[in-house]
């Protein structure tokens, strides 16, 4: 599957608000925020969906976690308390195929999800 826009962010080839950098994460705001925070963390090789994630490249997710966890102290929502959601494919709402993690904070979440 081609690579998508996101390998483009990773590469610095088109501009996006980024708030978090690692050698193994990216995170940049949304473009069509769904809550005062809502940052995208993706892993800087192409993983395209979670049913791809195996041992050879699981550390990158656990990376991710550890990257929305650094910044949610960082901008204090922390303790406030916030979301962080993988969609997978068609029912999971998934429109760019190389996974990130949102994470959204700054309002109160509803469940469950519609
Ligand atoms: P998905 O629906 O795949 O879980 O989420 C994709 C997300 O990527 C959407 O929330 C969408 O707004 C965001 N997005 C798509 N293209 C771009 C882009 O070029 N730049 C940024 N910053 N976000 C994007």
């Amino acid at each position: 599957m081609a690579e998508t826009i996101f390998s483009k962010i990773i590469r610095k080839e088109i501009p996006a608000d980024i708030v978090y950098e690692d050698d193994y994460v990216l995170g940049f705001k949304d473009i069509n925020p769904q809550a005062p925070f809502h940052v995208l963390f993706i892993p800087k090789v192409r993983i395209a969906t979670h049913n791809d994630i195996d041992n050879s490249n699981v550390d990158y997710v656990a990376k991710l976690h550890l990257a929305a966890g650094k910044y949610a102290k960082e901008i204090g929502e922390d303790e406030n308390g916030y979301r962080v959601v993988m969609n997978c494919n068609g029912n999971g709402g998934q429109t760019v195929f190389h996974i990130h993690m949102h994470f959204l904070a700054g309002r109160q979440m509803n469940w469950p999800p519609g």
